[in-house]
């Protein structure tokens, strides 16, 4: 029999598909399968006009079959079929899908563009290497059998079939070291398979296989029996309307899917209609992954494009903060042969992500209004992430994320939002303040907590590292700036109090100077007012604080700069403080020392580690004896 030749750029393609190393050679059965649910879908269509040509819907198939001996795995469907025309041009070209242009014959991006387009039929020749295409059309006598080994060409001629449509044959290879194509033969592999990529396709997808069973009436015997199963769940739980799903049911498909144990604390399902069109059912899981904030975490939500999978993590549909979202988008708009190297340009993919960050942003808040509980959960899996998200892109993103952040708040030690700590300010406040620590209760015992709250202001409780550059980058929430209680931005002083303190500090400069040589490293020394009657504290000037100091130090590549400025505040009204005024006029000597021991209680107090513990203990012991 004649070989017809194929196109050029088949030809290319074929010989591409054949020498794959293409990783995910097991999607030749989605394409397949995709194709045999289109040729459904045309012949159902033009049935509604022409009712002769059809079937009635619940006739519609694709069938299955795998014969180990022959090495051979069929696809059937009763759909539309092709003329041998349209065997012809369907499959001996693809000029007409005009997506490959072939710049090279590189074969590094040969490998590309198996991802970036998809290939349709012929993928079948990355797992075959023989196709028998059998296909006959409604109200033709005849039907015709497509065949190919390759790239040296095709033959075309008549033959019998009994019923329309198509049924494709694919000769799988032998196993190669590389490869073992037998698991293409083995009915659960395949049943996986469909499971896997094609599970939503809205026909039957069906498969015999083989069982044994008890025989009927015989107590002992069993019997090998064929059953014909249907291994798509055809309707996607997505696809209901949300009022017909239980919690159960997404509770299940959620634990199936994302292999998570614990049901979500929140589900979103939901349809948008507009310019762009989609089905979303996201989760918001009920706690971190272990690996979550690791960097091996992959975040992303599956596309599918009318029920097929298309992409199984789309890392461009959630932005980072919110990546701890898992679920699925489903939109006809979505192409097929979508690809990770074509996704960054597409823009109805753009525009659905931006809906869906919304989305989820405006679910969030209404959890937080609606289920306190639930939200403190989520927030204290995922908290971190959002804090991160205001922070990071040069604070971006700050305006979208700043009301859905929380800290521990001195006001009954629970989380606040920023918005209600703004609404209990008293009037004549003028600054959010926030002190920072290992816990809550620590920070709240810095000196300079204890004064704010005796003057009855609420102050945030940090202690995470990412916390205060959280705050620095918001710098302000409903023009309220944040003020970090241990540096000196903080003022709490009336205009009296501020001339007071300012006269002592210029009087006792003498004194503040002996103090500062003889304790060493520190930027200055001051008397205090806002202590809260302990005799002293440390805080900061300028940029740096004592915390970010701290956090930043930790950072593998720290350079030796990344100190904070330091003040050791004196508080004034202390018998310390007198105690020292007084050696300073009789004795140096032990002046200096109670200063050394004024600063180690001062590091202590401000939750800072002693620098030279052996000093302190025997200045310490001299003081016992
Ligand atoms: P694509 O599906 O992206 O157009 P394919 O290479 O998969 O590209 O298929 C080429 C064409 O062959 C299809 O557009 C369709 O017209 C035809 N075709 C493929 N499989 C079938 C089938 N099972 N029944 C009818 N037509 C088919």
């Amino acid at each position: 029999m004649e070989k017809k030749q194929f196109q050029t750029e088949s030809k290319k393609l074929l010989d591409m598909m054949i020498n794959s190393i293409y990783t995910h050679k097991e999607i030749f059965l989605r394409e397949l399968i995709s194709n045999a649910s289109d040729a459904i879908d045309k012949r159902y269509f033009k049935s509604l006009t022409d009712s002769d040509s059809g079937l009635p819907r619940s006739e519609y198939e694709i069938s299955l079959a795998v014969d180990g001996d022959a090495r051979t795995l069929t696809v059937s469907d009763n759909g539309c079929g092709m003329t041998p025309e349209e065997l012809e041009n369907n499959l001996g070209t693809i000029a007409k899908s005009g997506s490959l242009d072939f710049k090279s014959e590189n074969s590094a991006e040969n490998v590309d563009i198996i991802g970036q387009f998809g290939v349709g039929f012929y993928s079948a020749f990355m797992v075959a290497d023989k196709v028998t295409v059998v296909s006959k059309v409604y109200g033709a006598e005849k039907a015709w059998k497509w065949e190919s080994e390759g790239v040296d060409g095709y033959t075309l001629e008549e033959c019998e079939k009994d019923s329309v449509g198509t049924e494709i044959t694919l000769h799988i290879k032998p196993d190669s070291e590389e490869e073992d194509y037998c698991d293409f033969l083995e009915p659960y592999s395949i049943q996986r398979l469909v499971k896997k990529y094609s599970d939503y396709i809205h026909y039957p997808i069906r498969m015999d296989f083989e069982v044994t069973k008890p025989v009927e009436g015989k107590k002992d015997e069993t019997e090998k029996v064929i059953e014909r199963r249907t291994l798509n769940s055809i309707t996607p739980l997505w696809k209901k309307p949300a009022a017909e799903v239980t919690e159960e049911e997404y509770n299940s498909f959620y634990s199936a899917k994302f292999f998570d144990y614990e049901p979500p604390i929140k589900v979103m399902h939901y349809r948008q209609e507009g310019t762009v069109e989609y089905t979303a059912l996201l989760y918001i899981p009920s706690h971190a992954p272990f690996d979550y904030y690791s960097k091996n975490y992959e975040k992303g939500l599956q596309l599918y494009s009318s029920g097929v999978m298309v992409m199984d993590r789309c890392a461009e549909m959630l932005p980072d903060y919110f990546s701890f979202v898992k679920g699925l988008i489903d939109s006809s708009d979505i192409s097929l042969n979508i690809s990770r190297e074509t996704l960054q340009q597409d823009h109805q993919l753009r525009t659905i992500a931006k809906a869906v960050e919304k989305k989820i942003k405006s679910e969030l808040l209404k959890l937080l209004e609606t289920d306190r509980e639930k939200y403190e959960k989520f927030f204290k899996a995922f908290g971190s992430q959002l804090k991160f998200g205001v922070y990071s892109d040069y604070g971006t993103h700050k305006e979208q994320l700043q009301d859905l952040i929380m800290f521990i708040s001195s006001n009954e030690m629970k989380y606040t939002t920023l918005k209600e700590y703004v609404a209990r300010m008293p009037e004549e406040q003028k600054s959010i303040y926030y002190a920072c620590g290992d816990t809550p209760e620590k920070a709240l015992k810095l000196p300079q907590a204890a004064a704010v709250k005796s003057k009855g202001y609420e102050i945030l409780l940090l202690t995470e590292d990412v916390d205060e550059f959280t705050l620095q980058t918001l710098m302000s929430f409903e023009d309220k700036k944040f003020v970090n209680v241990s540096t000196d931005e903080l003022d709490l002083n009336t205009e009296e109090e501020t001339k007071k303190l300012a006269e002592e500090n210029e009087s006792g400069k003498e004194l503040l100077d002996f103090i500062k040589e003889s304790v060493g490293g520190l930027n200055s020394v001051k008397f205090s007012n806002a202590l809260g009657g302990h005799p002293a504290a440390l805080s900061s000037e300028g940029g740096m604080t004592i915390e970010m100091a701290r956090v930043l130090s930790k950072m593998p590549d720290a350079g030796e700069g990344l100190k904070a400025s330091l003040v050791l505040e004196i508080n004034s009204e202390h018998a310390v403080t007198a105690k020292i005024k007084e050696l300073y006029g009789s004795d140096k000597d032990k002046c200096a020392k109670y200063c050394k021991l004024l600063y180690a209680q001062a590091r202590l107090l401000s939750g800072l580690e002693i620098e030279d513990a052996e000093e302190l203990s025997g200045l310490i012991s001299e003081l016992m004896v």
